[in-house]
């Protein structure tokens, strides 16, 4: 009985903690530094590739939430964090090295835990996996190496399933929207009877002055590996103004079919806003993928009428990015469709950041851990932030799946109350998030020690 984790990044080597901590065995099949990915400098477990910050630790934000849920299950990546801790406000910023040798150092102590140095390029049918009574859990990150990645990909269930690149859409806190300057219209459709978009209009003079900010934006270069290859349906507004002023008109801005009630007439330009969730508290803007740096967003998309005070739950940005389109390939444990004894963890599920990775990993490996005793397995519930997460990662958004962090827009909505502003909205969305997560760890007390 043993459990074998391909990947000893974040999600990897949370999850062989929490399965070495309930007694059961791990060989752990990590290619670094054998061979490298294009990001990685080091051989150590749970590098981290770029930002030293695992974000926020305030009581009163989502990534806050997330952490505090992730240590009453004893989650070794935040204890680590908090071991190899550097000043940082409130942000959890670590020192790279110290951080790593406090996992290898907590595994190692286990005595159950085995690393091999290898890449791995196969993966054992789920009969095999029975026969020897062992379970998978495949953690190999956005830059899976490419024989893995053909596998998850048969795992997935085909090409279409399985993306090399992220191109996102920004995502923006729906109360921050001034939606008295849009109207809510499908194209082609009478702007009176209702609609699945939120229209922003725009005049010629505010289309011209939108456009120049794109061009003047500051963009995020991409890394030497990312050799760009976009796909048409997916072009970043900056590429297709590249092509010409008038390009995005055609597109994305396009205002044919779209009558704003007050006028009678199209736009010169628009831009649409689609639900993402069906409380309808976070909108994505359609077709607006960017490369623009994160504050430059902010600065461009106040532009927008309609968006002046956006905030933003998630930013655009495209990179190269292995994930699947998780809601269509794994089960609600986040075991394949196609082989329930190979689960998922990390960033390739469709989230984003090292601690949503992490999340996933530990969830990942519980789950993988009753598939091993043949138990019932149990989701945190989806009103936490741990659970709403993996509920995202299962079940998805209501338009297309795109890889996510955690963010207040994921938990359930709290009613408006008069006098109450929106901070006391999220601290009552972190408060009901953690009684949610607490009722549901003392009812399954016995696993969540
Ligand atoms: C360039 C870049 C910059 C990033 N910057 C940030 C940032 O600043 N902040 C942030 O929160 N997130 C950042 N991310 C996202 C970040 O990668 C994830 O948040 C996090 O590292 C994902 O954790 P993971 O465990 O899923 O994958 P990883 O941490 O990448 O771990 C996957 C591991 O699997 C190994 N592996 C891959 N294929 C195989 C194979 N076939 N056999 C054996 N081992 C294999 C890899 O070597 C790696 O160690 C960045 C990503 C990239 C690519």
């Amino acid at each position: 009985m043993k459990i074998h984790i391909i990947g000893g990044g974040l999600a990897g080597s949370e999850a062989a903690w929490q399965i070495v901590r309930q007694g059961i065995p791990v060989v752990l099949h990590e290619m670094r530094p054998i061979k490298m990915t294009a990001a990685h400098q080091t051989g150590n477990l749970a590098e981290l590739v770029c930002s030293n910050s695992l974000k926020s630790m305030a009581d009163d934000s989502a990534p806050g939430e997330l952490k505090r849920e992730m240590l009453a299950l004893d989650s070794l990546i935040i204890k680590a964090a908090l071991e190899a801790k550097v000043p940082a406000g409130q942000a959890l910023a670590v020192n790279r090295e110290l951080f790593s040798e406090a996992i290898a150092r907590s595994l190692n102590k286990s005595g159950l835990f085995t690393r091999l140095d290898e890449e791995v390029t196969t993966v054992p049918t789920e009969e095999e996996l029975l026969a020897k009574n062992e379970v998978w859990i495949i953690a190999t990150g956005p830059l899976t190496a490419e024989a893995l990645a053909s596998r998850v990909m048969e795992l997935a269930g085909g090409t279409k399933r399985l993306q090399f690149y992220d191109a996102i859409a920004p995502v923006i806190d729906a109360e921050s929207i001034d939606m008295s300057k849009g109207f809510i219209a499908d194209r082609w459709q009478k702007g009176d009877d209702g609609g699945d978009y939120l229209n922003l209009p725009m005049n010629e003079t505010e289309y011209n002055a939108f456009i120049d900010a794109v061009i003047g934006a500051e963009k995020m270069p991409l890394h030497e590996f990312e050799e760009v290859k976009y796909f048409e349906s997916c072009l970043p507004i900056e590429v297709m103004i590249e092509r010409g002023r008038e390009t995005i008109r055609f597109g994305p801005m396009k205002p044919v079919g779209l009558t704003d009630p007050r006028t009678g007439r199209w736009p010169h330009a628009n831009v649409q806003l689609r639900m993402e969730n069906i409380e309808g508290s976070m909108f994505s803007m359609v077709g607006f993928q960017t490369k623009m740096k994160w504050p430059e967003q902010r600065r461009v998309f106040a532009l927008i009428p309609g968006l002046e005070n956006a905030e933003y739950l998630r930013f655009g940005s495209v990179h190269r990015n292995t994930y699947i389109k998780s809601p269509d390939s794994l089960e609600a444990d986040l075991s394949f469709k196609t082989n329930r004894r190979v689960f998922l963890a990390g960033q390739i599920t469709g989230v984003e950041g090292y601690t949503e990775s992490a999340a996933i990993g530990l969830v990942a490996s519980r789950n993988a851990l009753a598939k091993l005793r043949g138990t019932e397995y149990s989701n945190p519930p989806p009103e936490s932030m741990l659970g709403a997460l993996v509920n995202y990662v299962t079940v998805g958004p209501l338009g297309d799946y795109s890889p996510m962090n955690a963010n207040f827009g994921l938990l359930p909505v709290v009613a408006k109350v008069r006098g109450k502003g929106k901070k006391d909205r999220q601290a009552e969305k972190v408060a009901k998030a953690w009684q949610a997560f607490d009722q549901w760890f003392n009812k399954n007390r016995v696993f969540t020690q």
